[in-house]
């Protein structure tokens, strides 16, 4: 049997804001079987892609911070 079709499956993504992430597309056939999805096979990158709009998790986290104090303000200058 083939070793990549047992490991995990994943694409890399490369976002706007020039950071990458890993996303996983497919447990692999242990971890599919294992109630706990536990599996220690290998790692295989399926697709690497970039995302032209779009960034990553933690920048979009920054993003809302900074929406959530920029919208607090508005409403003090209101007061
Ligand atoms: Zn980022």
């Amino acid at each position: 049997m083939d070793l990549l079709t047992l490991g995990k499956q994943f694409e890399v993504i490369h976002f706007s804001c020039r950071h990458s992430g890993r996303r996983l597309i497919k447990h692999c056939h242990f971890a599919r079987n294992d109630p706990n999805h536990q599996c220690f096979g290998a790692w295989s990158v399926k697709r690497e892609w970039i995302s032209a709009n779009q960034i990553c998790h933690a920048c979009g986290q920054q993003g809302v911070v900074r929406r959530a104090t920029e919208q607090q303000q508005l409403v003090q200058i209101r007061l």
